[in-house]
């Protein structure tokens, strides 16, 4: 099977990993809508949360985990957590993941979560630093 995300999970492609415990590994999504838009994704390959064998509250404790730190360690003042099924609900990994999009006061709202901060993409080796304790 030819899948992005499980081939990050394998190591073969690289991704600025943040997070991972025994279901999940979380790492910065390259194209980010805002600073700190993080994807959480199970290790075991399911397509979305339609598919038969998802099991969510697998990875509820990573997506509370890297909420909890995208907010401390970025001074969030909110996070948008979404996952997308479906190309036509916006889909283009076919692999589950969640996103977790940090929020700040100069782009505040719903609808702004889809007006990218351009600024939200320089910089990820310096933020996945940040994240990762290593700044
Ligand atoms: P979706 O539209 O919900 O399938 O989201 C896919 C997300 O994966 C998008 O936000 C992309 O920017 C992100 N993405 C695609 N390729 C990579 C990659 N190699 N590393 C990190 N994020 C990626
Ligand atoms: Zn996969």
């Amino acid at each position: 099977m030819d899948c992005l995300f499980c081939a990050i999970i394998a190591g073969d492609v690289p991704s600025r990993q943040i997070y991972a415990d025994e279901h999940a590994i979380a790492f910065l999504d390259i194209a980010p809508l805002h600073w700190g838009h993080t994807l959480v994704v199970p290790r075991q390959h399911v397509t979305d949360i339609l598919a038969e064998g998802t099991t969510l509250s697998d990875i509820a404790p990573a997506v509370h985990n890297v909420s909890r730190l995208l907010v401390d360690r970025l001074e969030a003042g909110g996070v948008n957590v979404l996952i997308n099924n479906g190309a036509l609900a916006g889909q283009e990994v076919f692999h589950l993941h969640v996103h977790l999009v940090p929020r700040y006061p100069e782009f505040p709202g719903m609808r702004a979560l889809f007006q990218p901060d351009p600024e939200a993409g320089a910089e990820l080796d310096a933020l996945h630093a940040i994240l990762t304790g290593e700044a």
